[in-house]
């Protein structure tokens, strides 16, 4: 039997393990010009929570009691496709489920020579490319100023905060605990780190990580760290609004600082992106990732949970901080 995992319920605020529905189906038959996939390491992403909602948002959300997906590499098990040979990897968006047939359209074939597999799913795939082409595209820090990034001990925050570091500039990382800020400090080559749940005033913390104020935010998290960072913008600063899990359960309207007075003075850009609106320079933007990662510029560290059964867990943990870098699951 094949096993699968559908949307059970819409979740309310945090969501919870019957949200999910774990079932046994048959198993797929493939036709003249598709493939057969076995799901190799499924990739477990904050973004997915919005998708669980029924609201409108840049991609379609999760229908109920159909399978859920994500980025996914699976292997090919069997092929009666021209383009793909038994034995390939594959990533792709690709449903929660152990088997599928796929006809290859959307399938990137991975590299297996290259790089780990598991890395086509962090720092060599979306959540890379969000770390670079925001701050390139977005940020744009230049030398000598101070790039501070919340949510840095993530999959993107420390592929982040490593570029700014790369490109010659103060980094201090906000994370929720000490050991992420240790290793942010000497894994990773921060300059700082805070704590966000020990320290006891964020605004005074930022103020005293950043003695010359803050050029570039790169922001993952929203919410209140986000308005303790905002308060300490330089002129000309640049707001790059890559996430923000801290409000993706709110059940009402957060309330924040209004920006608008700290963007004014300081004739400062806060700009929200998806990383698909720099498609065009994905190829460019791999090249550099891999280079930077073999010439040992770059580290990434990974959390993976063992477990088709486990992937509704592994997303959950990401609300509770679970996860150091990229939070997958193994199949
Ligand atoms: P991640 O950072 O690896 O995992 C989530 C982390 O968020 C947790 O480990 C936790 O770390 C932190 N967190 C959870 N709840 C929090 C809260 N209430 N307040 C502050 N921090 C909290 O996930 P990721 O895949 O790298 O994604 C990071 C952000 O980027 C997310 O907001 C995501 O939606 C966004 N994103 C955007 C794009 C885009 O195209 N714009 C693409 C990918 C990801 P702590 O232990 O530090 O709390």
């Amino acid at each position: 039997m094949n096993h699968a995992i559908l949307l059970n319920n819409r979740p309310k605020g945090m969501p919870q393990i019957d949200d999910f529905k774990f079932v046994e189906e048959d198993m797929p038959a493939i036709r003249k010009g598709e493939v057969l996939l076995k799901t190799s390491y499924v990739s477990v992403d904050p973004y997915l929570r919005s998708k669980m909602n029924d609201a409108k948002s840049y991609t379609a959300p999760f229908e109920l009691n159909k399978p859920m997906y994500s980025g996914i590499i699976a292997e090919v098990v069997e092929s009666r496709h021209s383009g793909f040979e038994v034995g390939e990897f594959v990533s792709g968006m690709l449903e929660w489920k152990v088997y599928q047939a796929s006809d290859g359209r959307g399938l990137n074939k991975v590299d297996v020579g290259r790089a780990p597999l598991s890395s086509y799913l962090g720092v060599l795939g979306m959540t890379g490319l969000t770390a670079f082409l925001g701050l390139s595209e977005i940020g744009k820090p230049k030398g000598g100023e101070t790039v501070v990034v919340s949510g840095a001990a993530g999959a993107v925050g420390s592929v982040a905060g490593q570029i700014a570091k790369i490109m010659g500039c103060r980094v201090v990382g906000i994370a929720g605990s000490d050991e992420k800020c240790s290793m942010l400090s000497s894994d990773y080559g921060f300059d700082e780190a805070i704590n966000y749940k020990t320290s006891k005033n964020m605004r005074k913390a930022i103020a005293a990580a950043c003695p010359d104020g803050v050029d570039v935010y790169f922001d993952n998290v929203g919410g209140e760290i986000s308005d303790a960072v905002l308060v300490k913008i330089n002129q000309f600063a640049r707001i790059v609004v890559c996430g923000a899990i801290s409000v993706y359960n709110a059940t009402s309207l957060p309330q924040s600082l209004s920006v608008q007075p700290f963007l004014v003075k300081n004739s400062a850009l806060m700009q929200g992106f998806i990383v698909t609106d720099f498609e065009a320079s994905f190829p460019q933007a791999l090249a550099q990732l891999s280079q930077w990662l073999k010439e040992d510029k770059l580290k990434y560290s990974e959390t993976v949970v063992e477990g088709f059964d486990q992937v509704p867990r592994a997303f959950m943990d990401l609300f509770e901080g679970k996860n150091t870098g990229k939070m997958l699951v193994k199949v």
